[in-house]
């Protein structure tokens, strides 16, 4: 390839949005055949709403709301705002913060709210705590096949609530996944949720495979193994916890909007805020290779 249609490439692209930081990318990405995806924030919009709240015997809703949005007042995650959002609705006010509030990547999050102590977050977090959360399986089922992701609230260590959240689709993601298949990619979703949610949301958009309920190491993993199976790979992420994975990815793919963690990771930033700037990256890549082939 000469360096001088790679710079006419890299520049038909920067006039798209689509800002190559290194040469190599825009070859890469013309010889890969797997694009896999983050889910939160890159297919959806990163903003997800509670929609359930199913109380355990014994336990009443503002106050199970109240006590869970004190702990998630200090997380970053946008579960954790959906929660924070819901229970000021409820409330009429914001909850008290919680003391002693700890992150468990992956897991959840926990904290000490008047003196109660709480723990919210996955299935495995519960399990995690030797806590049985199959009282609510009909639920976690029902909801997951909605692509809701089931959350699970403990108040002083007894189950207390399942809590779902649904965050909507990108408008665009589904063009941006047709166009994909349409240049004979593979798409697969690498996410830290729910089996079942993040299923129920590949068919809805057609996506190929899922790897799912990884924990936060697990997305570098499974980019490996993808690479193991079908050559080069393009990640596209936009959080600090997709990073490592955009890093490992032979080309690594940043939504503009997200963190600045995954965009410094990444060796192609999409300006756009949407997974269009994927296949037309590609269409670029392609249309560039071809020239200098
Ligand atoms: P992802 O970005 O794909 O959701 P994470 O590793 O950030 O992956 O989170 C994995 C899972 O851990 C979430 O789907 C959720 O079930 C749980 N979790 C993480 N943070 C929180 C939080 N602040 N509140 C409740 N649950 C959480
Ligand atoms: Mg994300």
């Amino acid at each position: 390839a000469t360096p001088t249609s790679i710079m006419v490439g890299t520049g038909r692209a920067a006039q798209m949005g689509i800002f190559f930081r290194k040469g190599e990318s825009l070859q890469r990405l013309a010889d890969a055949r797997v694009v896999a995806v983050d889910k939160t924030g890159t297919l959806t919009k990163g903003r997800p709403e509670l929609t359930d709240l199913i109380l355990a015997a014994g336990f009443e809703r503002f106050q199970v709301l109240a006590a869970v949005a004190g702990v998630e007042a200090h997380s970053e995650h946008p579960i954790a705002q959906a929660i924070v959002r819901a229970s000021q609705e409820a409330n009429g006010r914001e909850a008290t913060p919680a003391q002693a509030f700890q992150s468990v990547t992956g897991f959840g999050v926990t904290g000490q709210v008047d003196g109660v102590d709480v723990k919210v977050g996955a299935d495995r977090y519960m399990r995690k705590l030797g806590l049985d959360v199959s009282v609510f399986e009909a639920e976690v089922a029902r909801l997951g096949d909605e692509g809701k992701t089931p959350l699970f609230a403990a108040l002083d260590g007894r189950l207390a609530a399942m809590i779902a959240v649904a965050d909507p689709l990108k408008p665009t993601t589904r063009q941006a996944i047709d166009s994909l298949h349409q240049q004979g990619f593979k798409v697969v979703m690498i996410t830290g949720d729910n089996r079942r949610t993040g299923e129920a949301i590949a068919r809805k958009l057609g996506i190929d495979e899922v790897v799912a309920e990884v924990l936060p190491d697990g997305k570098v993993e499974a980019v490996r193994k993808l690479r193991d199976t079908h050559g080069l790979i393009a990640y596209v992420g936009d959080g600090i916890n997709d990073a490592p994975a955009l890093a490992e990815a032979d080309v690594g793919i940043a939504i503009g909007t997200g963190t600045d963690v995954a965009m410094e990771a990444a060796d192609v930033v999409l300006m756009s805020g949407d997974l269009l700037g994927v296949p037309d990256a590609i269409g670029v890549s392609r249309a560039t290779l071809r020239n200098i082939r």
